[in-house]
């Protein structure tokens, strides 16, 4: 390859889109945006499902990079095995860039495949300035108050996380015809070090909710836990899921796996409808990259009215029960 993008894929379970992560499919568009050569490498053992929606983007080729163990598979995920074929691939198509989405997994990996091979790993990007060496990374600093431009010294690769929203999944490009997949499995020299348990979010009270496509958030407006009955029937009505500010899962109300914000999860979906929510600044931090925001606040001079597409200044208890109304009655 020699120079070019090459974006490392991560599969997904539940709300994956044909088992990849959304984060990652949004990180190739983000790719696909700044044109160029532009590979996919997808660590671990890939599904033809997998395989085919890869193979269906605009892309040059799909690497599917498995590694086996003399003992046997290792089902799911695996940080040495990740590592191992990530590095392999990196050092023999030596890019100039590396893009991978910035989750669970990636905080893992990433920062091991950057010491094994000696890079810098600039992570939670939000977007890039210039080109060639001359490019700076864009990151949101002190809970996104500020915005420092990041530039690595020295010859690529350079390896990039890339915050979940910095690129919408609508944009995402298929190609004409499907690109070529190369498989090959790196043989691992012993036994697994780590034997990775269930995925915690197959939980029956957990929720990934950066996969949702349309989130219903409520804030301390919402007054008491019984009240949240009524955010829970609107989001029902658009299938969407509930999510939180911080304010409401602290009072117990909801779950902590429904936080939205910088000790919470960071979302962005489609529409994202924030009820009751002043808009902190930790909590914009976790949204404020959403397509479409709508905020229902009574104070016309909540922070959350400076993000949002569309705002609705006046009583939740009147506003949702209309829009239940409306969704009922279309
Ligand atoms: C280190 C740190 C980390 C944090 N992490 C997070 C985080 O991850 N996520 C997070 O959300 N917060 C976080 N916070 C807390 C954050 O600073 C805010 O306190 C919190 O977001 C406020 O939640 P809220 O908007 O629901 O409540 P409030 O700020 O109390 O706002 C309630 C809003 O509801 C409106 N309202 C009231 N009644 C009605 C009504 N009847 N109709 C319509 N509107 C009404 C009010 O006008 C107000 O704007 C963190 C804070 C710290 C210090």
């Amino acid at each position: 390859m020699s120079g070019g993008i090459l974006v490392i894929v991560e599969g997904a379970g539940e709300g994956g889109n044909a088992g990849i992560s959304r984060a990652s499919l949004e990180t190739v568009a983000y790719a696909q945006s700044l044109g160029g050569p532009l590979k996919l490498i997808l660590p671990g053992a890939a599904s033809p499902a997998q395989a085919d929606a890869l193979a269906a983007l605009a892309v040059d080729e799909v690497l599917l990079a498995d590694f086996a163990y003399p003992a046997g598979g290792v089902a799911g995920y695996d940080g040495d095995g990740y590592v191992a074929v990530l590095a392999e691939a990196i050092q023999r198509l030596a890019p100039d860039q590396v893009f991978l989405a910035h989750s669970y997994g990636a905080r893992d990996f990433a920062p091991r495949l950057a010491a094994r091979l000696n890079l810098t790993l600039v992570s939670d990007c939000i977007g890039q300035e210039g080109q060639g060496d001359a490019v700076a990374y864009l990151r949101q600093v002190f809970l996104g108050r500020a915005q420092a431009r990041v530039k690595v010294a020295g010859a690529g690769p350079r390896l990039v996380s890339v915050q979940a929203g910095v690129a919408r999944l609508e944009d995402l490009r298929r190609g004409a015809a499907p690109a070529p997949v190369s498989r090959s499995t790196l043989a691992m020299p012993a036994a697994p070090r780590v034997v990775a348990q269930a995925p915690i979010r197959e939980g029956e009270r957990s929720v990934d909710l950066s996969q949702a496509r349309i989130i219903v958030a409520v804030g301390r407006g919402i007054k008491t836990q019984e009240n949240i009955a009524l955010a829970k029937k609107l989001a029902d009505l658009l299938g969407a899921e509930l999510a939180a500010s911080r304010a409401v899962c602290d009072e117990g109300w909801l779950p902590i796996e429904r936080q939205v914000g910088s000790s919470g999860q960071t979302v962005a979906p489609a529409l994202y409808i924030a009820i009751g929510i002043s808009g902190a600044v930790q909590h914009l931090v976790g949204m404020k990259t959403s397509e479409t925001i709508v905020a229902i606040n009574k104070d016309a001079n909540a922070p959350i009215f400076k993000v949002a597409d569309y705002g609705i200044v006046g009583d939740l208890f009147q506003v949702v029960p209309a829009l239940i109304a409306a969704l009922e009655g279309a």
